[in-house]
C-alpha cells in the first residue's frame, strides 16, 4: 500500500492499479480471501521488494473486488489483526509472505484500562471539536467502541497522521503503550490545529481590513448609482474641496473643512446627516474669508456725509469724527466701541449708517432686543437639530466682506437667563484682543472679526451690564427741541417721505405751520419717529388724492391737517392761569422726553392721615414721605402748627398723564405744595421745579435737565428751580430756550420756598 496504513477492525476502500497488487488480490480471492496489507516505506518506490515494506502489516478479508474501466481494480477490505512478515516469496508474479499473527497485549487492571479509555476518549473529543472535517458519523463510530485496543485503532485511523506515525502505532502490540503514543500524537495535532487557526485568523483580519473597506465603498457606489445620486455627491465634494483650498484661512481650518468634505463624500446624499454637513459647509464657505472693501477714510469727506444726512447733532458729529480720527491713527487697535445712547427716533441708527457710508464699509444691523441666550450670539453646536450659526456670523455672511460696520442695535434690551449670558459672549466679540479668532459654536473654526467696526445703540444705559459698558465709549443723543424737529422735518423727513411714496416735490406742499402743528399736537416724543410716520401718512393720503381728483398738486396747511391725520392727540399742559394754593408744578423726564406735572395737595381737618393718589411709582411715594417728615421737623420755622400731623389729613394727588412718571426728582415739588396748602400761601404760576429732597432739607441733583427745560418752555413757564449741582448742565440746553428761561439754582428747601411761594 502506498501512503496508507490499515488498522485491524477498519474497513478500507482502495484502488489497486499495479500489476503485482492486482495479481495478489486475484490469487487471494480465489483461495481464502485473506491478504496481508503492508505499507511501503517510501511512497515513490514504483516496484517495491520486501525490503521496501514495513514488516508489520494487517491481515484483511476481501469484501468485494470490482473491475473498473481503465484496468483499475477497486477493493473493499476489512482489517482482522496485526501480523509480522517473517518469510517472503516472490515466485508467482506477486508477493507472498509467511507471518506471525499478533493479538493485542492488554496489561494492567480493568480500572487502569478504564482510565486509559476515558483519557483517550477525552483526547478524541477535543480533537473532534477542533477539527471541522470530522462529522457526527465519525464521532458515533468512535464512541460506540468499548474495547481499548479496538478504540485505539479506530481513533488512530481517524486522526490525521503521516504514514510513519501510523505505522508506529501499528507496530505497537502493547495496548497501553499504543494509547499513550496516540494521545501524544493527538496533542501534537491539536497544537498544529491551533497554530493553523491563528495563522488563518491573522491572514483573514489583514485581508478583511483592506477588503472590507474596498468592498463596502464599492457597494455604496452601486447603491448610490441605483438611487441616482451617486455622481452628484462626487461632483459636489470636488467643488467643496476646490473652494476650501482657495480660502484665505489658517491651515488647521482648512484641514478641518477638508475632513468634513471627506465625510460628506462617504455619505449617501439622501441621509439627514449628509444634509447637515452640506448646510455646514455651505455656511462656512459663504463667510467672507477672502473679501474686504477698501477703506478710504478722509475726515473732510466723513464730516460732509454726516452733515448731509443729519441736521443739528453738533456734539454727536464732533465726537464721532474724533473717534474715527483716533481709530485711524491707531489703525483700529485699542479703540473702544462706540455706543450711541438716547430715546427712540433720535437718529442713532441713521448716524451709524452714515458712518458706514463715510468709511465705505458695508452696513449690517443686528437687533439684540429680546435676546437672552448665549447661543443667539454664538450659535448652536451642529449636533443639535436645526442648529444655526449665531447672529454675528449670520451678519458676516450677509455683509459678504471681512470689514463691515455692524450695528448692534438695542444692546440694553438684551437679557440673561439660565442658558448663559449673551453679554459675556458679546464681550468677546467686542474685545479686540480676542475677536481675531472668534469661535462660533456652529462654525467651529475660528473667524477673524478684528477688521469689523462695531457700533452699539441703547435707549438707556441702566440695564447694560457693567463690563460691557466699560468697553464702550458712550455718545448721548438726547431729544430734539420743537424747532430742531421742525428743521429735520422740513429739510429731511418731508423730502424722504415724498420720494418714498412716489411723489414729485412739485406735487405736494406742506406748510410750515402744518409741520409745527404736527410736532406739537400729533406727536409727543423725544425723537422724530412718530413725526416721520405722520408725514408718511400725509404723503400716502396725498398720493391717493392726486390720482382720484386729477389735481396737479396738494397743499397741506394747519387748517386742513385734520383731514389727513385725524383729530389732534396731545395738548400741552399750559401753565396755570393764576397763582394757586396747594398746587406746585414739577418737571419729569420720561422715555419720550420731558413733561411738566402738577402736584395738588388738599388739607382737611382730621386725624393725621396721609393719602397719595394718581399714577405714582415707588420712588414718588418715598419722596412724599420724605417731604412730610421734613415739614414736621421744621414746622416752627415754616410757621405751621406743630400738631398738624395729628389734627389734619393730607391728600396728595398727581393727575394721571399719558405716561407713568417715576424717578427721584419730585421731592421739592411735593414739599412746596404741602407747605403751600398748610400755610395757605399760593405758589407762583410761572415757576416750575425739579429736585429731590433729604430729611434735612437739602436739594439733590437730577437728570435730564435739557428735556425738562424744553417741557417748561413749551408750557409757558419763565422760571425754573434746579438743584445747585445741576448748574453745569445748563450749557446743554439749546440756546434759544436757555435765553428765555430764568434758572434758579438752589441747595436747600428754604430757598425753594422763598422763590416759589408768594
Ligand atoms: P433711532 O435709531 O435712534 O431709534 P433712527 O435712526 O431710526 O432712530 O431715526 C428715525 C428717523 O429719523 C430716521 O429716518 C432718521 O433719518 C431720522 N432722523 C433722526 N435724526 C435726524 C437728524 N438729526 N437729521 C435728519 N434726520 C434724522
Amino acid at each position: 500500500m502506498r501512503g496508507m496504513v490499515l488498522f485491524p477492525h477498519m474497513t478500507l476502500n482502495f484502488d489497486a492499479a499495479r500489476d503485482v497488487s492486482v495479481k495478489a488480490l486475484e490469487a487471494a480471492a480465489s483461495e481464502n480471501s485473506t491478504v496481508l496489507l503492508a505499507a511501503q516505506k517510501d511512497i515513490s518506490t514504483e516496484d517495491p521488494s520486501f525490503d521496501d515494506l514495513y514488516v508489520m502489516g494487517t491481515i484483511a478479508v476481501i469484501k468485494q473486488v470490482m473491475r473498473m474501466p481503465g484496468g483499475v481494480t477497486r477493493v473493499i477490505v476489512r482489517g482482522i489483526k496485526r501480523a509480522e512478515i517473517v518469510e517472503c516469496y516472490a515466485d508467482k508474479g506477486y508477493l507472498r509472505a509467511g507471518v506471525i499473527e499478533y493479538d493485542d497485549v492488554l496489561g494492567g487492571s480493568a480500572l487502569v484500562r478504564e482510565a486509559y479509555m476515558k483519557r483517550l476518549r477525552k483526547a478524541y473529543e477535543e480533537y473532534f471539536s477542533q477539527n471541522p472535517k470530522l462529522t457526527a458519523d465519525n464521532f458515533m463510530r468512535v464512541m460506540s467502541v468499548y474495547d481499548l485496543g479496538e478504540l485505539c485503532d479506530t481513533v488512530a485511523a481517524e486522526v490525521e497522521l503521516d504514514v510513519a506515525s501510523k505505522q508506529s502505532l501499528l507496530d505497537e502490540t502493547d495496548v497501553s503503550k499504543r494509547v499513550e503514543q496516540l494521545i501524544i500524537y493527538i496533542q501534537n495535532q491539536l497544537e498544529v490545529l491551533k497554530i493553523e487557526r491563528q495563522i488563518a485568523q491573522k491572514v483573514k483580519e489583514r485581508v478583511d481590513r483592506n477588503q472590507r473597506e474596498y468592498y463596502l465603498r464599492e457597494q455604496l457606489h452601486v447603491i448610490q448609482e441605483e438611487l441616482g445620486d451617486g455622481d452628484g455627491v462626487k461632483e459636489e465634494t470636488d467643488e467643496y474641496i476646490k473652494k476650501i483650498n482657495k480660502l484665505k484661512a489658517p491651515k488647521d481650518t482648512k484641514e478641518k473643512l477638508l475632513k468634513e468634505a471627506d465625510r460628506f463624500s462617504k455619505m449617501p446624499a439622501s441621509t439627514a446627516e449628509s444634509a447637515v454637513i452640506r448646510t455646514y459647509l455651505d455656511t462656512v464657505l459663504d463667510l467672507p474669508w477672502n473679501k474686504s472693501t477698501k477703506e478710504d477714510f478722509d475726515i473732510k469727506k466723513a464730516e460732509q456725509i454726516l452733515e448731509e444726512d443729519h441736521y443739528g447733532l453738533e456734539k454727536v458729529k464732533e465726537r464721532i469724527l474724533e473717534y474715527l480720527a483716533v481709530r485711524r491713527l491707531t489703525e483700529g487697535k485699542s479703540s473702544a466701541i462706540l455706543c450711541l445712547a438716547g430715546p427712540p427716533g433720535v437718529g442713532k441708527t441713521s448716524v451709524a449708517k452714515s458712518v458706514a457710508r463715510a468709511l465705505g464699509r458695508k452696513y449690517v444691523r443686528i437687533s439684540l432686543g429680546g435676546i437672552h441666550d448665549e447661543s443667539d450670539i454664538r450659535g448652536h453646536r451642529k449636533t443639535y437639530i436645526g442648529a444655526m450659526e449665531g447672529r454675528i456670523m449670520a451678519a458676516m455672511k450677509e455683509a459678504k466682506t471681512k470689514n463691515p460696520l455692524i450695528l448692534l442695535d438695542e444692546i440694553d434690551k438684551m437679557g440673561a437667563d439660565y442658558k448663559g449670558d449673551p453679554s459675556a459672549a458679546l464681550l468677546e466679540v467686542l474685545d479686540y484682543e480676542q475677536n481675531a479668532a472668534f469661535r462660533d459654536h456652529y462654525i467651529e473654526v475660528p473667524f477673524d472679526l478684528s477688521k469689523v467696526l462695531f457700533i452699539t445703540t441703547a435707549n438707556t444705559l441702566d440695564t447694560v451690564s457693567r463690563p460691557l459698558l466699560d468697553r464702550m465709549e458712550v455718545i448721548k443723543l438726547s431729544g430734539y427741541t420743537s424747532s430742531e424737529k421742525f428743521h429735520i422735518a422740513k429739510d429731511y423727513l418731508v423730502k424722504k417721505a415724498v420720494k418714498n411714496n412716489g411723489l414729485k416735490p412739485s406735487q405736494i406742499n406742506i406748510a410750515d405751520a402744518a409741520i409745527k402743528r404736527i410736532i406739537d399736537c400729533y406727536t409727543r416724543e423725544a425723537g422724530v419717529r412718530k413725526l416721520e410716520q405722520s408725514i408718511g401718512k400725509i404723503c400716502r393720503k396725498a398720493a391717493k388724492q392726486l390720482l382720484e381728483t386729477n389735481k396737479k398738486s396738494v397743499r397741506i396747511t394747519s387748517k386742513n391737517l385734520e383731514d389727513y391725520l385725524g383729530k389732534e392727540r396731545y395738548h400741552f399742559d399750559a401753565m396755570n392761569e393764576h397763582d394757586e394754593v396747594g398746587v406746585a408744578r414739577g418737571l419729569a423726564w420720561t422715555s419720550v422726553g420731558g413733561e411738566t406735572l402738577s402736584v395738588e395737595v388738599s388739607v382737611m381737618p382730621g386725624s393725621g392721615k396721609v393719602e397719595l393718589t394718581g399714577k405714582l411709582g415707588d420712588v414718588m411715594k418715598e419722596s412724599a414721605s420724605a417731604a412730610i417728615s421734613y415739614i414736621r421737623a421744621n414746622s416752627k420755622a415754616l410757621g405751621i402748627s406743630e400738631t398738624f400731623h395729628k389734627t389734619k389729613d393730607i391728600h396728595i394727588h398727581v393727575p394721571e398723564g399719558a405716561v407713568p412718571k417715576d424717578g427721584p426728582s419730585a421731592g421739592i415739588t411735593m414739599a412746596t405744595a404741602v407747605v403751600s396748602a398748610l400755610t395757605e400761601s399760593p405758589v407762583r404760576n410761572d415757576i416750575a421745579m425739579t429736585g429731590e429732597i433729604t430729611l434735612r432739607g437739602r436739594v439733590l441733583p437730577i437728570g435730564g435737565l435739557k428735556e425738562k427745560s424744553l417741557a417748561a418752555y413749551r408750557a409757558g413757564i419763565t422760571d425754573i428751580i434746579i438743584p445747585e449741582e445741576n448748574k453745569p448742565d445748563i450749557d446743554d440746553v439749546p440756546r434759544e430756550i436757555r435765553d428765555k428761561l430764568n434758572f434758579i439754582p438752589v441747595s436747600s428747601m428754604d430757598t425753594v420756598l422763598r422763590n416759589a411761594l408768594r
